[in-house]
Formats: C-alpha cells, structure tokens, sequence
C-alpha cells in the first residue's frame, strides 16, 4: 500500500471518528436537556419583558392581535392577558 493511501485512510478515519463523537455529543445533550425542556413547557415571554400592559395603545389592543387566545390568554406572553391591553409584540389581525 503506498503511503498515500494510507493517509487517505487515515485521514477518513479521523474524519469519520471526529464526526461520530459529535453525534454522540449532541444526542447526550438532547438527552440531558430534555427534562428541563418538558419542565419549562412552551416558552412564553413574561409581561414585563414584553412592557405589557393592561390598557390599550390607541386602536391596538390584544383582543384584536393575533397572538390573541380568548377568553385571557396570549400565544407568546405568559400570564393572565386582558382583552384590552398591550404589548411590543402587539400584530394587528388581518
Ligand atoms: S398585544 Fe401582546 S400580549 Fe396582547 S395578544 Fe398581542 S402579543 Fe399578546
């Protein structure tokens, strides 16, 4: 075999070993996040990070966003939302 063959070889092997421990790498992570991931649920942003606010800005108001989820709730904010109130995050409904 000529040396050059052998590089190539070895060098498909490094590859190929390289590329195995990163799979490895991220399947364990998924593994270690996952419980953490079920426990935090669907990822809100609470109302502060938001600048919620109770009251509406002008015509825009939650219940015509359309993040809206009646009776009280929002798609993309967490907590107890009013019908009337606001957000940065606030998408006039078509
Ligand atoms: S304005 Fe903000 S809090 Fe209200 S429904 Fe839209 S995204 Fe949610």
């Amino acid at each position: 075999m000529s040396i050059s063959k052998i590089q190539s070889a070895e060098g498909f092997s490094r590859r190929r070993l390289i590329f195995n421990i990163g799979v490895l790498g991220a399947g364990l992570a998924s593994v270690a996040l996952a419980p953490a991931v079920a426990r935090a649920g669907p990822s809100k942003l609470d109302q502060r990070s938001a600048a919620y606010q109770p009251t509406p800005k002008g015509k825009a108001r939650c219940d015509n966003c359309t993040q809206w989820q009646a009776p009280d709730a929002c798609k993309l904010v967490e907590g107890k939302i009013s019908p009337a109130g606001w957000c940065v995050l606030y998408a006039r409904k078509p």
